[in-house]
């Protein structure tokens, strides 16, 4: 790799010595930001100082020349962004210069200038600036992923250690732009290339293997210094960053929304668990076709597909189950060797794997409530397993037309207490989130077996009254584990760890349940 560094460039700055995540650190006081390195230091041996975040930045320098010195291992970048960048540094470009020279005196051993600043400033401030440490010439786009290749081309004018490209992913396919151009490019210059916001996770989890030196980690999910930024311990234990090569298979769950999937927690703990070299993405797609385009590209191996694509992606598949195509909904997607997809639904094994477990199927008397995706895979693999199935739901003919297909009956509400249900499931999003609906009353609730599919909260109100009657219950979660498992199974021919993925999903709800506080800042990388 042809680099030009400068003469006081040690070893460990080199590409390939630097972690591969660097802890983005910003605060509003000094005292707070050496607090947080200090605590983050022993698990983020590189961080980035964001200077621009502290009213004085100055004022920060001396803590962080003592930190430094205490902490040698501690490989460092100060950046004091100017507002007009899309940093929060008020002062002129001399000024931002002086803190960067600064606290490359105090110990920091790469500093970030904008390109927009590196352009304006004389020669001689840059070199002097590069005597001391290494250079790093960065630019944001906080809109879109435009032609890294052009401003590359730009940037080049300007001698430095590192060139450093951030874009914003507008579509999923824009990771791949930015992927493409690191893959490209590497080998001639040390470059650090991502995409921001919610959709450029892509990048964010895969750049590293595309060539990026490194990327960027927020200390939490509640301190980001960028929109889409992920923990630098989320890109460690979830994503094992670390580990993903050339070889590293990639799946995900695509949907619209997708921002509070937890299907990526239960997925990548499968994966880890089991030792299987893949990694697992949330995919905010806005359309099939955007999807697609990535599947093709990255390549994708493996696809969770969630609202509102469960129909949608039916014409694109070359070949489904039989499951798939009675339901007439997929969840589950896979590459296969020859490039084909072909789609399957695990709902229902996610129906039926917590009953079986509870009681024999064959000849039950089952009451499903709602007629959507989730009663359709109910409904059609309890008939095939043999249960005796009824049908209600809010809309009569939607009922019907079901149980006309699945060759089930429906009931009316009036009649719910002439039959002696062994089990009712609840596929109705009644309950969801704090409301603390039932889709039942409580003398209309009367069963062995109550099976709720709402899994946020993990105790909805149907399960407490269930539960206070002495009727077993099956959680939602059991449901959404026994899909996922089943998912599992399908792409790597693994048995799946259901105790782990269980385990995990129950404690993301419960953190969930308990937290939801505000991001911090919304700026850069
Ligand atoms: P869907 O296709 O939109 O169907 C929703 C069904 O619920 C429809 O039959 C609808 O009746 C009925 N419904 C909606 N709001 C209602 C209300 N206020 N009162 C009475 N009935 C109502 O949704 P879906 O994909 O089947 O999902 C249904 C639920 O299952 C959701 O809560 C989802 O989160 C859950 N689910 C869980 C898992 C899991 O792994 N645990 C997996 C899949 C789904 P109409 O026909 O009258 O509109």
């Amino acid at each position: 790799m042809a680099l030009a560094f400068s003469s006081t460039f040690a070893p460990r700055l080199l590409s390939s010595r630097l972690p591969k995540v660097c802890l983005a650190v910003s605060a509003d006081t000094p005292d707070e930001m050496l607090d947080i390195a200090e605590s983050m230091a022993r698990d983020n041996p590189f961080m980035e100082f964001r200077l621009d975040y502290l009213k004085q930045p100055p004022a920060v320098l001396p803590k962080l020349r003592r930190f430094l010195e205490t902490h040698q291992y501690i490989t460092a970048i100060a950046t004091c962004r100017r507002a007009e960048n899309g940093g929060k540094f008020k002062g002129s470009l001399a000024s931002e210069l002086e803190v960067l020279s600064k606290a490359s005196a105090a110990g920091c051993q790469l500093v970030d200038l904008e390109l927009e600043s590196a352009i304006k400033a004389k020669p001689d401030a840059l070199a002097r600036l590069k005597k001391g440490s290494a250079l790093i010439i960065s630019f944001h786009d906080f809109r879109a992923t435009r032609n890294p290749d052009s401003t590359l081309e730009k940037m080049l004018r300007i001698p430095a250690d590192f060139y450093k490209i951030v874009t914003t992913a507008t579509t999923l396919f824009d990771n791949v732009t930015m992927m493409k151009f690191l893959q490209a490019q590497h080998d001639r210059h040390a470059l650090i290339g991502l995409c921001m916001g919610e959709q450029g996770i892509i990048s964010r989890v895969l750049a590293v293997r595309a060539g990026s030196v490194f990327v960027f980690g927020a200390v939490s999910a509640q301190q980001k210094t960028a929109p889409g930024q992920i923990s630098a311990r989320d890109l460690r234990s979830i994503y094992r960053i670390e580990q993903v090569d050339a070889a590293t298979k990639v799946y995900g769950v695509a949907g619209d929304p997708i921002e509070h999937s937890l299907s990526p927690v239960i997925m990548n703990t499968a994966l880890r668990r089991e030792n299987v070299n893949g990694v697992y993405l949330a995919l905010h797609a806005k359309t099939v076709k955007d999807l697609l385009h990535c599947v093709r590209e990255i390549p994708l191996h493996g696809l969770s597909i969630t609202m509102p694509y469960k129909q949608a992606i039916l014409e694109h598949l070359d070949n489904t189950d039989a499951h798939t195509a009675k339901i007439g909904a997929c969840n589950t997607v896979v590459r296969g060797q020859d490039g084909k997809l072909y789609g399957f639904n695990t709902d229902v094994a996610g129906v039926i794997r917590p009953l079986e477990q509870r009681l024999t199927i064959e000849n039950a008397k089952v009451l499903v409530l709602g007629a959507g995706g989730a009663a359709r895979a109910a409904v059609f693999g309890l008939k095939e397993r043999g249960a005796e199935v009824w049908i209600l739901n809010r809309t009569t003919e939607k009922a019907q037309k079901l149980a006309r297909q699945a060759k089930v009956r429906t009931i009316k509400r009036a009649d719910l207490r002439k039959i002696g249900f062994d089990v009712i499931i609840n596929a109705t999003p009644v309950g969801m989130g704090s409301t603390r609906d039932c889709p039942l009353k409580e003398d209309e609730i009367q069963a062995k077996v109550v099976f709720d599919m709402v899994y946020d909260p993990a105790e909805t109100r149907l399960l407490q009254v269930a539960r206070a009657k002495g009727i077993a219950v099956i959680p939602g979660v059991e449901m959404f584990v026994h899909q996922a498992a089943r998912q599992f199974e399908i792409w790597t021919g693994k048995p799946a760890p259901a105790q782990d993925m269980l385990r995990v999903v129950t404690i993301a709800l419960q953190e969930r349940a308990n937290s939801r506080k505000p991001e911090r800042g919304n700026h850069s990388s």
